[in-house]
């Protein structure tokens, strides 16, 4: 099953064209060095697009140009009114130009132009307006105190937020476009200077944010965005001028990001990895909590940190369950992101791709029973068959291990006390969903759960005013709402004797 795929923008065409490097200081610098990467498209392995790296010189440029911007007053200056149109006025360019940076995202990363545009840029929309309003609304505390010395002074004690300063986000390759919104809009709003370190596979959004940036009236300097992997990224966390890193990415790598920024008392936030279980009880709407499975479990082709991918269903329900799921698992088309009808789309990467290849064939070999997919398409890009693993045990690879691929592996349990104990013995803890319309039980479930967010009868919707984040080695620290904000500013607290 094939369509016609979504044509390609004459604008997105010649932007593949031409070479990319890292925009420093409001354009885009070629490096003195000359290390490059070919961009490949994941949905038939042909080269997208030329990359010129980061080379040190260029990380210390890109952090003193974010320094001296910060230190200019330029942005932190402004009245928050003023930024706040500003960042209204960014949101409205990235609105202008949301067709052509969804197709970039679909051709960089491999994900559908559905969700390219729904999601990546749609909901990105939603964050951007809602992070731009906090700019007016930042606020400190009036307090009382009760220092007794001298002898009938009087004190006026308040405090203020400040701007952190020089603020890293090193993004992955999941959803480009979004997750540096995440990123820039609060630290924008708050009045700090930020650079973007994408994924060395999809840079291509990001440098086009900062792009449409400019022309909404951010000062140059303000948001920078630095092209390079893992070298660039230890660089760009150990430079001393750097006050903030918000990091998000997996758990060993977040690990290496935390204790470098430790070295400078440089502040940081990790999102980290999930291995986020759904929980079926016996009472749950199977039709929905089918469709919420591979809603939840799929999306992206399960390239999701919050993805469901560990079902406990049970044991009354598990059989009427995995047939409805497998049922319509395997009937999903397979194709191109381009292409509208295709419902799973190539992972980002060759690497990827192998890795979880690598995760199925361990599945197979611990016993785990494939009631559909497991195998890689006859297709040129980097395919993996949407697959369901079901006679899992809770000891196996595939319900302890982040898979971040299309493999939902489903579990029975008999009694909650035990399933709850099995999802909760596992390191990761970000996200996990219930499925009942059992109300008294499912208050009872939500506290017992190691998790930094619980959805009950839907899994994966993020909200801007909602705070995300992970228990346990799903990360440190909380991205949107208020809790955005805290991480963007220091409080300074104020003392007035009179
Ligand atoms: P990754 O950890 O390999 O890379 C993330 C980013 O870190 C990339 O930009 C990479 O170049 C950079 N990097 C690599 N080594 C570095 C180093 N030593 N110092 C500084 N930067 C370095 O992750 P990935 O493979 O790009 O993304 C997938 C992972 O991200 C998954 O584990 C997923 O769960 C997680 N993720 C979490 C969230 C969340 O909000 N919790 C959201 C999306 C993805």
């Amino acid at each position: 099953m094939s369509s016609p795929l979504t044509p390609i923008l004459p604008e997105v065409q010649a932007r593949l064209a031409r070479p990319h490097a890292s925009f420093i200081d409001g354009e885009q610098r070629t490096p003195a060095g000359d290390a490059r990467r070919t961009l490949r498209n994941p949905a038939d392995d042909s080269p997208l697009a030329e990359v010129r790296l980061a080379d040190l010189e260029q990380v210390d440029a890109c952090v003193q140009s974010a320094h001296r911007a910060f230190r200019s007053g330029a942005w932190s200056g402004l009245a928050p009114s003023e930024r706040e149109r500003v960042l209204l006025r960014f949101a409205d360019l990235v609105e202008r130009h949301a067709e052509e940076l969804a197709q970039l995202e679909t051709l960089e990363q491999g994900k559908s132009i559905h969700i390219a545009r729904a999601i990546e840029v749609g909901a990105s929309l939603g964050y951007m307006r809602y992070m731009a309003g906090w700019a007016t609304k930042i606020e400190g505390q009036t307090l009382d105190v009760s220092i007794p010395m001298p002898a009938g002074a009087r004190f006026n004690a308040y405090t203020r937020r400040e701007p952190v300063g020089v603020v890293a986000g090193i993004v992955p390759w999941n959803f480009p476009l979004m997750i540096a919104l995440w990123k820039v809009m609060p630290a924008l709003a708050c009045g700090c200077t930020v650079i973007i370190k994408p994924a060395d596979e999809t840079p291509l959004t990001a440098l086009r944010a900062a792009e449409l940036a400019i022309e909404a009236g951010i000062p140059a300097g303000i948001f920078n965005v630095l092209l390079g992997g893992a070298e660039a990224g230890a660089a760009l966390v150990a430079h001393p001028l750097l006050n903030k890193v918000s990091f998000t990415g997996s758990t060993a790598v977040g690990k290496l990001v935390g204790g470098a920024a430790l070295q400078n008392m440089t502040r940081f936030t990790l999102e980290l990895g999930g291995k986020n279980p759904m929980l079926v009880l016996p009472d749950a709407d199977l039709d929905k909590a089918v469709a919420g499975a591979i809603g939840g479990g799929l999306l992206n082709q399960g390239q999701v940190c919050a993805a469901a991918s560990r079902l406990f269903v049970h044991s009354s329900r598990h059989a009427e369950f995995v047939e409805r799921l497998a049922d319509q698992v395997g009937g999903l088309g397979i194709g191109p992101g381009l292409d509208p009808q295709a419902q799973v789309n190539p992972l980002v990467s060759r690497r990827q791709q192998d890795s979880v290849l690598r995760h199925l064939a361990l599945a197979r070999e611990q016993g785990a029973r494939f009631v559909c997919g497991g195998g890689r398409p006859d297709l040129p890009g980097y395919y993996v068959e949407p697959t369901v693993l079901d006679g899992v045990d809770a000891g196996m690879a595939c319900a302890r291990e982040e898979i971040f691929g299309p493999v939902l592996s489903v579990l029975s349990y008999d009694d909650l006390d035990t399933a709850v104990a099995q999802i909760n013995d596992n390191p990761y803890g970000l996200a996990a969903s219930i499925w009942s319309n059992d109300l008294g039980r499912v208050m009872d479930l939500i506290p017992r759960i190691e998790a930094g967010t619980v959805w009950v009868n839907n899994h994966v919707p993020v909200d801007p005013n909602l705070p995300f984040g992970g228990y346990k080695q799903s990360g440190l620290g909380r991205e949107f709402g208020r809790a955005a904000i805290e991480g963007f500013t220091e409080e300074k607290s104020v003392c007035i004797t009179y």
